[in-house]
């Protein structure tokens, strides 16, 4: 079988798991994007961050081009990719997974010692630890450890070896961006944002912007009964953007702001913030 094929079939057995799958070129990078869509002139695919009308046929859009249909995979447009295949890669965040990748000796250490034991993928240098469940894709979270989900592509090195268990929490906290702890009075932990790591469906800063300022103006708004109003808020605001790892401290601040200028205290914004969460399951 020639190194094409071989590709290929590979990918077909991965898509036929649920995996979205993708060529890498040489250099283990992503194919170009084609002509028409040359610098994204073609504005992206639907499923990118900025989702797009790009409807090209050719594997374009790196992790965004990654599929699970065999038609596609093996269309007259994938050909060419295939021919100049070095690797097949799978969208892990599609297939409702998240690599750790760590990169080195050191980071595979790490991970023994912190994280739970989980199925692990041999790499060049490192290993893959794969967890069942997504989240925001970072790179860089700590020494030579990247965290590859949603938006993202990881090379497919193989079918490892252990139990995959799900996505623990010591993983979500490494895409939280920054401790996302509320700071309202001095010395007073307050609320977190969620870790995030569900699919993001607002898709838009304007539209999470429009749904905390309609938020604000519900509290602003509220008659006497604020702490029920107030809880309904965070509810509504946590199960549309709780997620998906946007909401910012700023955010937060801004709704106990809004609380606390009805009367509402500091200590009830932060019970009825965590009761949402809770109720949630966040
Ligand atoms: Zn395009
Ligand atoms: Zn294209």
């Amino acid at each position: 079988m020639t190194t094409t094929t071989s590709l290929l079939s590979t990918a077909l057995r991965l898509a036929e798991q649920g995996m979205p799958v993708m060529p890498l070129r040489e250099g283990k990078g992503p194919m170009g994007n084609c002509r028409a869509c040359r610098k994204n002139v073609c504005g992206g695919r639907r499923n990118m961050k900025t989702p797009g009308t790009c409807a090209c046929a050719a594997p374009c859009h790196a992790w965004a081009a990654a599929t699970t249909d065999p038609d596609v995979l093996t269309s007259p447009a994938w050909a060419d990719a295939w021919r100049q295949a070095q690797a097949v890669a799978y969208h892990p965040g599609g297939a409702g997974l998240t690599v750790v990748d760590l990169d080195n000796a050191d980071a595979v250490a790490w991970a023994r010692q912190t994280l739970p034991t989980t199925k692990t993928v041999p790499t060049t240098r490192g290993e893959h630890w794969i967890y069942r469940g997504t989240l925001r894709s970072v790179n860089g979270v700590r020494p030579g450890v990247d965290l590859k989900s949603t938006m993202s592509y990881a090379q497919w090195r193989g079918p490892g070896t252990g139990a995959m268990v799900a996505l623990p929490e010591v993983v979500r906290a490494l895409a939280v961006k920054q401790p996302s702890v509320v700071r309202l009075k001095p010395g007073i932990v307050t609320a977190t944002a969620p870790a995030g790591g569900g699919e993001c469906r607002h898709r838009s800063p304007a539209y999470l912007e429009r749904g905390i300022a309609m938020a604000e103006q519900r509290i602003k708004e509220a008659p006497d009964t604020i702490h029920k109003t107030v809880y309904r808020t965070f509810l509504a605001v946590l199960s549309v953007h709780g997620r998906c790892g946007c909401l910012t401290d700023a955010h937060i601040k801004r709704l106990f702001t809004a609380a606390q200028a009805k009367g509402e205290s500091l200590r009830n914004c932060e019970d009825a913030w965590t009761n949402a969460r809770t109720t949630l399951g966040m």
